[in-house]
């Protein structure tokens, strides 16, 4: 068979298996390729994805991979879907990742096409890539004449946009070559105008450092900037909208009829509440076959619960919400100090010095008794225990007097809350007489629409009934209601009665409550300079 019919028996065979697209390139050192690499490194576009700037030399020339190489014949798979919009609690996931990981699907096909040139070339060297190895992937396809590389630097076919997954096979043979094809981007910015982290540093460059692809797929760390993490919405993994808006997609996208690369069910635009919910084992488990699981349990919770803060933060400031639910202590009366001081004189009768911390993590949010018994641990009686949480909630009492005031801001965010029919409503864990003297002390009657205290529940925080019960009475569903709290156990009752938890930093800051709050919040006066902030905006863009 001379290298005429060898190339056109390869070319045959790979589409038979099932390739969208094939082509051949010859085996050179990329020289121009290799400057740009070096300067996408030099001005560390590539993020901490260090592995990028190892084997440069494999990387610009296939031959330090295997020396005999002479073609690379390259390879397209279409993996198009449509799936329906997203709504605000479900999260997004890119379209590549669907379904199962394309890693393995596509190297058995290329191990069918390597069969089929062994059967006619018994002796061929070649060895296989799928974005995996120091190969660049886009460069040979593009001099494959696959396509371009466009301006949000993929590979773009005329025939499938840029929804399709590369692989290639390095080999020793002499095949005919194909010609690249020009680049179509011409004038077009869609791209570069759309992407919302401004990524597309200038046309063709990509700042890592800055794409949200990078940032929930590859990076390893637990919080991502602050500048950039509310540009991400409600993208859990990768993120498309830098090909979404591409014209050469909008026009040539097709659906994919690979079915392994259908989407999962589950990862049809999945409920962002539902997966916060996902153990090591659960997660392992979902997405086992699934790219999903190169983000890790740790990376891709990490994901989610900045999809929520971004779902969060939208709500509040959009003022998306029926319900609001404060907490009594800490958010809307600043007791803090107080009870402080009360606790303090408890535990001196005891003999027991507490320590701030202590104060913090144990107390808040708990009946009197509750707070006691874990603090004494095992301690101290049923009836010692008793004892402490009536003779706190006394002390108490008797230092208010005089001396309480209201959370900065918390009250005129109430009357902004009811000017736009929100329903208020106050879930305390208090006792009611602390309730009551509170409430007069701070001139605070009239203002809930409805009042739950412990006696109304079975369970104190961090169970979720207190809230539960206060959503239902306003009767509003628990996704219709916010819940503002200053404590962790309090922060953990909204979580579990499945309400978005935002967490006022008054007794707690913004460490301490941000593994339990959705979003956190300095004081009112924050939100409510926002909130102003956002109308303005509102108002100048419609
Ligand atoms: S993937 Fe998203 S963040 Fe990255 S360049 Fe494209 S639009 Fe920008
Ligand atoms: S959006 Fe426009 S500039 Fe960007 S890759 Fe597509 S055609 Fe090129």
């Amino acid at each position: 068979m001379n290298k005429h019919e060898l190339t056109q028996e390869i070319k045959r065979k790979a589409i038979e298996i099932g390739f969208s697209k094939v082509g051949i390139a010859r085996v050179e050192e990329l020289e121009q390729e290799s400057v740009k690499l070096s300067n996408w490194l030099e001005r560390k576009f590539h993020a901490d994805m260090n592995w990028m700037g190892k084997n440069f030399d494999k990387r610009t020339n296939p031959k330090e991979i295997l020396p005999e190489a002479k073609s690379i014949i390259s390879v397209a798979l279409n993996y198009f879907q449509k799936i329906p919009p997203a709504e605000p609690h479900q999260g997004r996931i890119s379209i590549y990742a669907l379904g199962q990981d394309y890693h393995i699907i596509l190297k058995l096909k290329l191990e069918k096409l390597l069969d089929f040139i062994r059967q006619i070339v018994p002796d061929v060297k070649a060895k296989i890539y799928v974005d995996t190895g120091p190969v660049m992937e886009k460069v040979w396809a593009m001099r494959a004449g696959l396509g371009w590389i466009g301006k949000h630097t993929n590979l773009i076919t005329r025939e499938f946009g840029s929804w399709v997954f590369l692989g290639e096979i390095i080999c020793d043979l002499e095949l005919i070559y194909d010609e690249p094809i020009a680049d179509f981007c011409g004038k077009c910015t869609r791209c570069i105008d759309a992407c919302p982290t401004e990524a597309i540093v200038e046309p063709y460059v990509l700042d890592s450092n800055k794409c949200i692809s990078y940032w929930t797929i590859e990076y390893k760390g637990d919080l991502f900037p602050e500048h950039i993490a509310n540009k991400f919405e409600n993208l859990i993994f990768g993120c498309d909208i830098c090909q979404e808006v591409c014209p050469w997609n909008l026009k040539f996208q097709k659906e994919t009829n690979i079915t392994e690369f259908k989407a999962f069910d589950h990862n049809i635009n999945p409920d962002l509440f539902e997966l916060s919910k996902l153990n090591e084992e659960s997660f392992k488990s979902l997405y086992k076959l699934s790219p999903i699981k190169r983000a890790k349990f740790h990376g891709f919770m990490r994901n989610v619960k900045n999809a929520i803060k971004n779902l969060a933060l939208q709500k509040l400031l959009n003022l998306d919400f029926k319900c609001a639910i404060f907490d009594l202590d800490g958010v809307i009366a600043d007791t803090f100090k107080l009870h402080r001081q009360s606790w303090g004189e408890i535990c001196a009768r005891f003999g027991y010095s507490l320590s701030d911390e202590e104060f913090k993590k144990i107390i808040f949010g708990r009946r009197g008794e509750e707070s006691a018994k874990i603090l004494f641990n095992g301690k101290i009686t049923e009836e010692e225990a008793r004892y402490i949480g009536i003779e706190v909630d006394r002390i108490f009492r008797k230092i208010a007097v005089g001396n309480l005031k209201t959370v900065d801001g918390v009250i005129e965010f109430i009357r902004i809350l009811k000017e736009n029919s929100i329903k208020i409503a106050l879930a305390t864990s208090a006792p009611d007489e602390n309730v009551e003297l509170i409430f007069s002390e701070l001139n605070l009657h009239g203002l809930f629409d409805v009042v739950v205290t412990s006696k109304d529940v079975k369970h104190g925080k961090p169970a979720p009934d207190i809230f539960i019960l206060a959503g239902q009475k306003l009767g509003c569903k628990p996704r219709e209601c916010i819940v503002f709290e200053d404590s962790i156990a309090g922060l953990i009752a909204a979580k579990n009665a499945d309400m978005l938890a935002v967490g006022v930093e008054t007794t707690l800051d913004k460490n301490e409550l941000m593994n339990y709050a959705d979003v956190s919040i300095k004081n009112f006066n924050e939100v409510l300079r926002n909130l102003k902030l956002n109308k303005k905006v509102n108002n100048a863009t419609n």
